[in-house]
């Protein structure tokens, strides 16, 4: 394999997300840095596509069309796929969102791409690339090949550093709309109803996660959780039996039928462990167990723990960060 590097830009709140540049990041290692190119689709994607040249992209291709905000993925993927050709790419790259994953699964036919998504590591060797995953819910570390003419990745988020911020320039080139079959565009969003969206950053995409269980023993006690996770600037999760008992919604659940995350840190308050919550958090960088049974499962998984009562270790750790960070 032999070729640039194209890296799919996906926005959050108007500009490319963090999961994107951690794509670039990971790009530029294994191609050489001007040997990447961003790509970006959507109703304005000028503006937010000079990201690429703030993580030192020189050349970005843009697909610009109002439609392209709502479209089924079958629109984007087609678009890749041609623009990868064109490029002569060998690799696309992707964050590992539901959008990254979804282009993934259609590169893989439309682009003949071997594909791997949850990817934490992307080497290249001799004609291919190996990439490195968690797998049977984080239990163990795939290690796997990827031959042919073309691969597509999807990365873990937060597994990579993104590039530091710097002032470059991105080229801009349109890309060609007129060659999309016209029952791609047939499928389209029609409205977005936000669930739930509580202040700080989201769960997938925050880099510090504070999750409450059922040790937390009833709803109005969250607020304990809710007040570490902003002492520390992080976002909230839980465990199944928390949503299950309707202390939170559905939204916070990490797990094997919830979120998958992988924070830099991530502090697990009253939850025992079971391995459908493991599932979903066991890549994080450090996990912290706080837990009165020290017999508890998470404590095998955990970098640092303590055995203690919730009720009185959390609010003294609070107290403790503001303290540290002169809140
Ligand atoms: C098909 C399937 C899918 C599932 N998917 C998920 C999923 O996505 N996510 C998920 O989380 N679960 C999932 N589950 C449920 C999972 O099996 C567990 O039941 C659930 O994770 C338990 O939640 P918990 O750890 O909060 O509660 P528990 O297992 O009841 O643990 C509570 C913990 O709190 C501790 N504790 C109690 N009081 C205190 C205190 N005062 N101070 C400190 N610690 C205290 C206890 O020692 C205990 O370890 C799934 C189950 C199935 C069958």
């Amino acid at each position: 394999m032999t070729g640039p590097t194209l890296v799919v830009g996906e926005l959050h709140d108007g500009a490319l997300s963090d999961a994107t540049k951690e794509a670039v990041s990971v790009a530029q290692s294994v191609s050489g840095k001007e040997n990447v190119v961003g790509f970006l689709a959507g109703s304005s994607p000028r503006g937010p596509a000079a990201g690429f040249g703030r993580c030192g992209v020189a050349r970005a291709l843009v697909a610009e069309d109002p439609r392209l905000d709502g479209v089924a993925g079958a629109v984007v993927a087609h678009l890749v796929a041609s623009a990868a050709d064109s490029l002569g790419a060998e690799l696309v790259l992707v964050g590992g969102s539901t959008f990254g994953r979804d282009l993934i699964a259609r590169l893989g036919i439309r682009w003949n791409a071997a594909v791997a998504t949850g990817v934490t590591s992307l080497t290249r060797t001799g004609a291919s690339f190996e990439v490195r995953r968690p797998v049977f819910g984080g239990r163990a570390t795939e290690t796997r090949q990827l031959e042919g003419a073309h691969a597509a990745v999807a990365l873990r988020p937060h597994a990579s550093a993104a590039p530091p911020d710097s002032p470059g320039e991105v080229a801009l080139t349109p890309v060609p709309l007129d060659g999309v079959p016209a029952s791609f565009w047939a499928a389209k969003r029609l409205s977005v109803e936000v669930v739930s969206r509580g202040a700080g950053p989201s769960l997938t995409d925050a880099s510090i996660i504070v999750s409450g269980g059922r040790g937390v023993r009833a709803a109005e006690n969250f607020r304990l959780i809710d007040e570490l996770a902003a002492s520390l600037g992080g976002a909230v999760g839980a465990s199944r039996a928390v949503t299950d008992a309707g202390w939170r919604p559905e939204s916070y659940q990490v797990g094997q039928t919830g979120k998958q995350v992988s924070p830099q840190l991530y502090v697990a308050v009253g939850i025992s462990g079971a391995v459908q919550h493991l599932m979903g958090m066991i890549s994080s960088r450090v996990i912290v167990a706080i837990n009165s049974d020290s017999t508890a499962p998470i404590f095998k998984v955990a970098d640092y723990g303590i055995v203690g009562d919730l009720f009185q270790v959390v609010p003294a750790l609070t107290q403790e960060v503001k303290r540290a960070r002169g809140q």
